[in-house]
């Protein structure tokens, strides 16, 4: 607050305010008719092996392409969509087209989705994930789930069961952003991931020298080794960072140097605009 500073200040604080909320509003808006109006996609990002070269996967990210505004940033719409409970019908949706463009990809390359701890607390999400391998074809255990560790997530019974039949389907999961959130070894133990992401902030301090952060990637990479956990290292942008990140352990790698997040060509192909239709509805 503006204690003791004039009305001035107070006043001009406020208009600042209103006008976020107003622009959260308007984004809000757009957001639910952005499906129906062809300008949500997806952007496939590698995941790549120790030698550089082999993609074990492509991590699916969502694109906003708004009509007026252009490209919108997943950290502004996401946190919106999750508020205003779109990001089920917008996640079910990537999730869908993913699968479908993951099954003309080689076999032994994987698809990763992220998903937001809203879609897990719904009991329909177990149902969203056999549809979209059904429909398209696609063997369960080529799909991780990305989980964000940035929200704490309650380990109910639920969820516990939820997980528990996703993984006796053959699916599985990574913990995305490791080292800027909340995951205590319990979540570790009881989520059984797969793989884990190590920031891309943590990938920088590290890199750049920080003892502190490179003792913290020793350490989480032994656990992982342990319990047989991938680690991948996030936003790789040069060679240097990589050979750091590689002498530290990881044994995947993900970021710019590596590739970008790109359009998939055939994003656009029959079935996509049908499911479209559908959620819209
Ligand atoms: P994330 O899952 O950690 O994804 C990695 C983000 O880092 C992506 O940003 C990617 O473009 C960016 N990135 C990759 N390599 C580099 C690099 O070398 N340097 C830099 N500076 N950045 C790099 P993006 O696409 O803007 O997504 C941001 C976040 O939004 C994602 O972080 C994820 O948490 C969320 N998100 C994206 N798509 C979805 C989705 O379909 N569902 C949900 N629930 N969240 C999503
Ligand atoms: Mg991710
Ligand atoms: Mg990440
Ligand atoms: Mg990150």
């Amino acid at each position: 607050e503006a204690k003791g500073r004039g009305r001035g200040t107070h006043v001009s604080y406020r208009q600042a305010m209103r006008g976020q909320l107003e622009e959260r509003a308007l984004l809000e808006l757009d957001l639910k008719h952005a499906l129906e109006r062809d300008e949500i996609s997806v952007s496939y990002q590698p995941i790549v092996d120790t030698d550089g070269k082999t993609v074990l996967c492509h991590e699916a990210l969502m694109r906003w392409n708004h009509a007026e505004r252009g490209a919108v940033e997943p950290s502004t719409f996401i946190p919106i969509a999750e508020d205003a409970l779109l990001i089920e019908p917008l996640g079910e949706w990537l999730l869908r087209t993913a699968c479908h463009e993951a099954v003309t990809w080689p076999e032994n390359v994987k698809l990763t989705v992220n998903v937001s701890p809203l879609q897990l607390k719904n009991r329909a999400f177990l149902g969203t994930v056999v549809e979209a391998l059904a429909s398209s074809g696609l063997a369960p255990d080529r799909l991780l789930l990305e989980i964000t560790e940035s929200t704490v997530l309650e380990m109910d019974d639920d969820l516990q069961s939820l997980i528990k039949s996703l993984t006796e389907l053959g699916v599985s999961f990574a913990l995305d952003d490791f080292g800027c959130g909340y995951s205590s070894l319990n979540y570790i133990e009881k989520m059984q991931f797969s793989m884990i992401k190590i920031d891309s902030d943590f990938v920088q301090a590290a890199a750049s020298g920080s003892t502190r952060s490179q003792a913290i990637v020793t350490a989480i990479v032994s656990l992982a080794n342990s319990l047989d956990i991938a680690v991948t290292a996030e936003g790789i942008e040069t060679e240097e960072q990589a050979a750091a990140m590689r002498e530290l352990g990881c044994t995947c790698f993900q970021g710019f140097y590596f590739g970008f997040p790109i359009a998939s060509q055939s994003s656009d192909s029959g079935n996509v605009t049908e499911i479209k239709a559908r959620k819209v509805a």
